[in-house]
């Protein structure tokens, strides 16, 4: 007999587990099954340790800062390892703290790897479960090249694992992952180089940002290379790697190589034919904007959809889907609009809302943009003469703004309340209107001409 629920989430990470524990909130009957950590990518090996290591990363920077501020400082290096272990005890206790918490929601946690019996059914760890409604939330995993060699390097799963800072990382790739742990290793104490296959990295991004991000790199010292991309990968008798390339190298001599090239997809295990359900050609999942899919009570969320891959959107997707299904909210949906994001850059670059590119080809002469370039008064007395870049895209006479672009120190915590903003059809002269909070680099926003 196979036990039957209201809800199964597939998939213990951010869209699954926010799905179940709102579903089970309004009474309903739930499973989630994860044949991994609870927690899934953001917790393990995303967005959690990914920024232990970029507060280290800062405070690296903020020890070269502290000269300038009178600091008499004698450094003994950074323990790698020593952090390493805090970390991974910090992740644990999540994981711990999210098992008590399903116990408490009431929500049973199926440990095995989950797939489709037929449309209601599924299969994991030898037992058969049936839910009228079952959400797919299997996120991906990172994606490694098919060419000679390509399994000598890690993803940013390896990363995590590594004990000791790599002396001379190449790290292939120009989104999120590649700039951000770029930053890391470089503040940390490696040699980087940066392998771009095309001119610049963060390319969907706002050329302001793109082109601050480029310069910033190459004047901490990251070895960018454009228009290069790696043939084949050695491994030489010393076990440091060979890097055959085209482009502005031909080979470079690294200790560690890092795919940074994008994620795919868990949905491989599934078995979603048995479902009824196909994939889009790069694997995920096609949902409408009530992310359901094409057979009635199967859903997809985070990760494993072609939207926004992020934690928060995995999150408000699940909640909202919770809401709809078992609290009469017909019509509740996540909007895929205005959504704000973070890189964790050095500095850190915060977005939301259109490029300007994006804005003058859908809006062309009705878009005004709203710009300016100052060094942040903490930049004063360092050594680091860097430059913080701010940019309000507005549209129309009203002058709506429809862009927020930041790259700055505290552009990741600036942005969330500019996002309110401009959710709510904030426009320029409502910016204006605000008092300024000074002194800051945020006053900035509502002070511009
Ligand atoms: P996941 O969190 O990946 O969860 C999916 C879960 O499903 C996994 O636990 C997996 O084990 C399980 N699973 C897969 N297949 C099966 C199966 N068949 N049966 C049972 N279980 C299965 N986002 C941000 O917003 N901010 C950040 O700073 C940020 N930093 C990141 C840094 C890195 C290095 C990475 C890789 C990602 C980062 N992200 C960040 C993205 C964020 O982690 C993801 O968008 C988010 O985790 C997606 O949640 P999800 O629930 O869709 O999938
Ligand atoms: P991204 O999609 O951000 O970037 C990958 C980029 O690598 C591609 O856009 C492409 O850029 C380039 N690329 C693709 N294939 C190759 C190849 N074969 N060789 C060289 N370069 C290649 O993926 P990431 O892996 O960086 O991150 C995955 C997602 O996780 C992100 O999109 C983001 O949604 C999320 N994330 C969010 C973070 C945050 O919120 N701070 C942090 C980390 C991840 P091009 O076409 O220009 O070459």
């Amino acid at each position: 007999m196979s036990k039957h629920y209201d809800l199964i989430a597939i998939g213990g990470g951010s869209g699954g587990l926010s799905v179940a524990e709102r579903a089970s909130s309004y009474g309903a009957r739930c499973a989630l099954i994860e044949t991994g950590r609870l927690g899934g990518t953001c917790v393990n090996v995303g967005c959690v340790p990914k920024k232990v290591m970029w507060y280290a990363a800062n405070l690296a920077h903020a020890l070269d800062d502290a000269a300038g501020y009178g600091f008499r400082l004698d450094y003994f290096g950074f323990d790698w390892r020593k952090l390493k272990i805090a970390r991974d005890n910090f992740v644990r206790n999540i994981n711990e703290w999210y098992l008590g918490y399903l116990a408490r929601s009431g929500i049973d946690l199926i440990s095995g790897l989950a797939r489709f019996v037929d449309a209601h059914t599924l299969e994991a760890g030898g037992e058969r479960f049936t839910a009228e409604h079952i959400v797919i939330a299997t996120g991906g995993r990172p994606q490694i090249p098919n060419l000679p060699g390509a399994e000598f390097g890690i993803s940013s799963d390896g990363f995590f694992e590594l004990d000791t800072c790599p002396q001379r990382v190449a790290i292939v790739g120009s989104g999120y992952i590649a700039v951000e742990l770029a930053g890391v290793l470089h503040a940390l104490g490696a040699e980087v180089i940066l392998l771009v296959r095309k001119d610049q990295v963060l390319r969907p991004f706002d050329a302001m940002l793109r082109e601050q991000l480029m310069a910033r790199l190459r004047e901490d010292g990251i070895n960018v290379l454009t228009r290069t991309q790696i043939r084949a990968v050695a491994r030489r008798a010393n076990g440091s790697l060979n890097l055959h390339c085209d482009g502005q190298a031909t080979s470079l001599h690294v200790d560690t190589l890092l795919w940074a090239i994008g994620r795919t997809p868990n949905t491989d295990a599934l078995d979603l034919a048995a479902a009824g359900i196909t994939t889009n050609s790069d694997g995920t999942i096609p949902t409408d904007l009530w992310q359901n899919t094409a057979i009635p009570g199967i859903y997809a969320i985070g990760d494993v959809t072609d939207r926004f891959h992020l934690t928060p959107v995995a999150i408000a997707a699940g909640r909202r889907l919770a809401d709809r299904l078992f609290n009469e909210q017909p019509q509740r949906r996540l909007v895929y609009e205005s959504i704000p994001s973070v890189v964790f850059s050095h500095p850190p670059i915060g977005t939301v809302g259109l490029t300007e590119e994006e804005a003058r080809n859908q809006h062309g002469d009705a878009v005004k943009i709203y710009q300016t370039q100052f060094q942040p008064m903490y930049h004063a007395f360092t050594a680091r003469p860097t430059q913080t870049y701010m940019k309000l895209v507005c549209l129309g006479p009203e002058e709506k703004i429809i862009g927020c672009h930041l790259f700055g120190e505290g552009a990741d915590e600036m942005l969330q309340g500019f996002a309110v903003a401009i959710r709510m059809l904030a426009t320029k002269r409502d910016f204006d209107e605000t008092v300024a909070i000074h002194p800051t680099s945020a006053e900035e926003l509502v002070t511009m001409r």
